[in-house]
């Protein structure tokens, strides 16, 4: 797993210097400055009324700087990982289950089942956490059938998603706590040194913090420093880089503050 993501970051860094230089000896070319450069294209041109030609490129395809697909993955197919669920966007159908849940093999106070992609990175994330800051995380809860829902929901918006609207139910989300139960799932689980490392780190599993103090009135949900949704490197990788905290702004959706 770190090694597919250092592939990719390299792979990024180095589609991003080849865009950088070539950016720049367009520049060159341009301004036919006389910067000092190590390229032969640099010196002077005998036959400037010939048109600009790139470098032999016989061998060399052209460089194409790679732009992350967002339709790549549906976001209304409940079994893709790039799901949206929210409180304008159900589950369809709303009974949904996923068909590939396995028992997460981590710590928990509730028995873990998720979707067996997530269930794995969820197992690399915490040996993460553990190797590499010394903490011990632990499930407090993760894939909530429909009927579980309809036990849980007590009728107040603002403390439980409706049956039909809850991430829990596409068996890619989990809420994460310390295995010392110390602020599970209250706010003040953000302070924690294991908060804080999900926080941090989470992006680098394919985790998303989904509900940002700053975004309630995106997400419609208050801030929930432990609920982390299993989005896949790929996509969790671009909305790092590119700075997007939620799925509603990153695909473009309608705010969902509230039920319609
Ligand atoms: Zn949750």
């Amino acid at each position: 797993m770190r090694r597919t993501i250092a592939a990719a970051v390299l792979a990024g860094v180095i589609a991003g210097a080849i865009a950088i230089g070539a950016a720049a000896g367009a520049d060159r070319d341009a301004q036919a400055s006389n910067e000092p450069s190590g390229t032969p294209t640099a010196t002077p041109d005998p036959t400037p009324s010939e048109p600009a030609r790139p470098s032999p490129d016989v061998t060399a395809p052209p460089v194409l700087v790679p732009s992350f697909d967002k339709s790549a993955r549906s976001i209304d197919d409940p079994n893709s990982i790039w799901l949206v669920v929210n409180k304008l966007r159900p589950l369809n159908p709303a009974d949904y289950a996923p068909a590939d849940l396995v028992t997460v093999p981590v710590a928990h106070t509730w028995d873990p089942l998720m979707r067996q992609e997530a269930s794995d990175a969820i197992v690399t994330m915490f040996a993460a956490a553990t190797s590499e800051a010394g903490l011990s995380l632990a499930s407090n809860s993760a894939y909530r059938s429909y009927t579980t829902q309809v036990e849980l929901y007590a009728g107040d918006d603002n403390l439980t998603a409706r049956p039909g609207y809850s991430e829990h139910q596409t068996g890619l989300t989990m809420d994460i706590g310390a295995t010392s139960g110390v602020c599970s799932l209250a706010t003040c689980f953000t302070d924690t040194a294991e908060g804080v490392w999900l926080r941090d780190n989470a992006w680098r599993f394919g985790y998303l913090l989904r509900y940002p103090a700053d975004k309630t009135a995106v997400t419609g949900y208050d801030f929930e420093p432990w609920h982390f949704r299993y989005i896949g490197v790929e996509l969790s990788t671009e909305m790092h880089n590119t700075g997007f905290t939620t799925l509603e702004e990153f695909f473009g959706l309608p705010a969902a503050p509230a039920y319609p």
